[in-house]
């Protein structure tokens, strides 16, 4: 028997798991290491997996390469021989953005990814780049753009030291937290309690969040931004807002007071579902509380208005003076921090070509790339590559989506899959399961409630090449040096850039993601080395959140903008929205489970036991008027499509909402999941509507989408 410890790679919780292996390197047991500098023993059933994940026999062990319309498995050099044959050619006779990419979201729990993406992405040039982050947090980073300077630099709840927590549109006990990493959320909220402290959630749904919480509120859904909005104007109208030492960094004060001034808490009763008084009580406990924090996650950023209320999740941060400040909205500070000059946000540095989307961090809004794939002309996408990505069920109007790759010249997908959007390609290439890579939460440490860090060593070797060397491969392939390019050499490029720009000698003695999380190690604000955290299996620990204002802000003005010109900018849409007559028809949401991942665990056995969860939850009051009963089959049609779903019928929803879950619809011909396969459920993104967006982002409207629901 050995034992390994292993930072858990399949959320950004990072929790510190123990694994046990026997003789034969099978896994025995996967346990919550009790010694983890940050989860200290916490483990939720997807953790527990990881030995399912890694022995899954249908995780691919070769490449894959389509011959006459079924998949081959072929050496590594005929893959590569087969993307230089037909990919170069279409870069040269149609130009960089013929070739879009698409990257998903198990690439950021991926270092190698994480960090050899970009190098790939980044030769490659093109302008149609996508990912998982317009599907559902692009409001989120535009905000802290436009606010701090820095779309990564996005404040997270002092979750151990605060003593009021408003949560809207998130349930972190079953999504174990996300843009906030911290493991173990249900003993951190105890904590609260336990500090006399109140938790209030606001969401259409009675989430297991809200069930835990002193207070919910059912707010109608994509009404989250005058909510906020109605807390701003109670803050001014009754002289309580107190941004306190953080007016001496602040820009727009003034002009967020103006903004609020129509959303008084009585303009906003009616849409919101949630009476004035209600609002007034909720603005005077959140100003009064010792210390405080407001907290919005999916149901805030994927909705109609998501980076308005985005933005003013920070307002009240700032207004009620929690901003940078212990037990309020703090910004992290990582071990390893990026390298280079920061320069201030821009959006819009260009613009998607049929629908003139504009470009947020660096990507287009994915609910624009089967457009750019269907419409001819100059600038036609005719080739994709995926990255651990599924966007056939995890993009809006999947089914559309997945129509459009069917013209696409060449596809390659990076996967550990053969699903419902990899069976589409021309190419499929492999990587190893994640004990045999080594493993660190790059990103995830940027947005953690304590300033800590891990290194996972490779527990297994591999036999599949690790994908820091699949990327720069496939970089040789797209720089014109083809598939037989010297990757030591590309790596050690790869290496002196990272090197140069934190101004340290490149080192010789590592390769691959280990050597530059090293030099970032160094160029970070801690003084460790990646020999340090090999030497610390249980993770190092540098302590609470400390204030970083002004040193964290990147702005143009060196200040907070409070009133950033292109958020205010669609102030007014949301003005005309309140100024329109009510619509009482139906909306979908979505919903999470603790034992889903997205799209991409539902091949585990642990994971899918226990029935189907993938049911659509309607209000009794609802079913009864639509004539439908629990556990009969309805359709549920948008005007992107149509499915059908049973029916759960629940008081759980707030009248005129329905939700169904994310992730689901593994019935596709062609794939090989043999388990997701036998739990298809049904995709809830074939009713996502891809024209109905928030402005300012281009993110697709995921909650707070019309639909019609009637008995099958
Ligand atoms: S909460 Fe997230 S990181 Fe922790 S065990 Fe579960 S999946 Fe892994």
């Amino acid at each position: 028997m050995t034992t390994a410890h292993v930072t858990c790679p399949l959320c950004e919780a990072t929790c510190g798991l123990e694994v046990t292996l026997d003789a034969n390197q099978q896994v025995t047991r996967v346990k919550g290491d009790d010694n983890d500098v940050f989860s200290r023993g916490y483990i939720c059933p997807k953790g527990a997996s990881l030995g399912a994940l890694h022995h899954d026999p249908d995780r691919l062990t070769a490449p894959l390469l389509k011959r006459d319309g079924e998949f081959v498995e072929v050496s590594w050099q005929e893959a590569y021989d087969e993307i230089d044959r037909r990919l170069p050619p279409i870069l040269e006779e149609h130009g960089r953005d013929a070739v879009a990419v698409y990257a998903g979201n198990p690439g950021v729990h991926n270092i190698a990814l994480t960090l050899y993406g970009r190098v790939l992405y980044k030769a490659l040039g093109t302008k149609n780049f996508y990912s998982a982050t317009s599907v559902d947090q692009l409001p989120k980073h535009y905000s802290s753009g436009t606010m701090f300077g820095d779309p990564l630099a996005i404040p997270v709840p002092d979750l151990d030291r605060t003593r009021h927590l408003l949560i809207l549109g998130a349930n972190p006990l079953v999504s174990n937290g996300s843009l906030m990493t911290a493991p173990d959320i249900r003993g951190r909220l105890r904590g609260i309690r336990e500090r006399g402290g109140k938790i209030v959630v606001v969401d259409p749904r009675r989430t297991r969040t809200a069930q835990f919480a002193d207070e919910h509120h059912a707010i109608r859904p994509g009404t989250d931004a005058l909510l906020l909005f109605a807390l701003v104007n109670v803050l001014f109208a009754e002289n309580r807002a107190r941004p306190r030492k953080l007016e001496a960094h602040l820009n727009g004060l003034d002009d967020v007071r103006e903004l609020a001034r129509p959303f008084t808490p009585e303009a906003v009763a009616q849409r919101t579902g949630i009476d004035a008084d209600e609002i007034r009580r909720l603005a005077r406990e959140l100003a009064e509380a010792d210390n405080a924090v407001v907290y919005g996650r999916i149901g805030t950023t994927t909705q109609t208005f998501g980076t308005v209320a985005s933005w003013l999740v920070d307002v009240l941060n700032v207004l009620t003076g929690n901003l940078d400040e212990p037990g309020g909205a703090m910004f992290p500070l990582a071990a390893c921090q990026p390298t280079g000059n920061r320069r201030p946000f821009a959006v819009g540095r260009w613009h998607s070509r049929v629908r003139g989307l504009p470009e947020v961090v660096g990507e287009l809004p994915v609910a624009t790339l089967a457009d750019e794939i269907e419409t001819p002309g100059d600038g036609q996408v005719r080739a994709l590559i995926t990255v651990s990505g599924n966007p056939c069920l995890s993009t809006p109007n999947a089914g559309r989506l997945s129509e459009a790759l069917k013209g696409l010249d060449f596809m390659i997908s990076v996967d550990v899959y053969l699903n419902e959007t990899s069976r589409q390609a021309d190419v499929i290439l492999p990587g190893p399961s994640p004990l045999e890579r080594p493993h660190f939460d790059l990103a995830f440490y940027q947005l953690s409630v304590r300033n800590v860090a891990n290194w996972t060593p490779a527990t297994l070797p591999s036999k599949l090449p690790q994908e820091w060397e699949t990327m720069l491969r496939l970089t040789g392939i797209v720089t014109g040096q083809g598939p037989e390019a010297d990757v030591e050499a590309l790596d050690d490029f790869v290496a002196a850039d990272v090197a140069r720009r934190a101004k340290l000698e490149v080192t010789r003695d590592r390769t691959g993601p280990a050597r530059l999380v090293d030099l970032m190690l160094r160029a970070g604000p801690y003084d460790v080395t990646l020999a340090d955290l090999e030497a610390a299996p249980h993770g190092m620990d540098f302590g609470p959140l400390k204030p970083r204002i002004p040193e964290v802000l990147c702005t143009a003005s060196g200040r907070i903008e409070l009133a950033p010109a292109t958020i205010v900018a669609d102030v007014p849409r949301l003005r005309e929205e309140l100024a329109k007559p009510e619509d009482d028809g139906l909306v979908l949401i979505g919903r999470r489970h603790l034992s889903s991942n997205n799209s991409w665990m539902h091949n585990l056995k642990p994971l899918v036991r226990g029935g189907n969860r993938c049911t659509v939850l309607i209000h009794p009051a609802d079913a009864t008027r639509l004539g439908l009963t629990d556990g009969a089959l309805a359709s549920v049609t948008s005007r992107a499509g149509k499915l059908e779903v049973p029916v759960e019928v629940t008081d759980e929803v707030r009248p005129g909402v329905v939700s169904i879950p994310h992730g689901w619809g593994h019935d596709a011909d062609g794939s090989r999941t043999r388990v997701a396969r036998a739990n298809p459920g049904v995709n809830s993104n074939l009713v996502a509507d891809e024209t109905l967006l928030d402005v300012p982002s281009g993110t697709t409207v995921l909650n707070g989408i019309p639909v019609e629901v009637a008995p099958v």
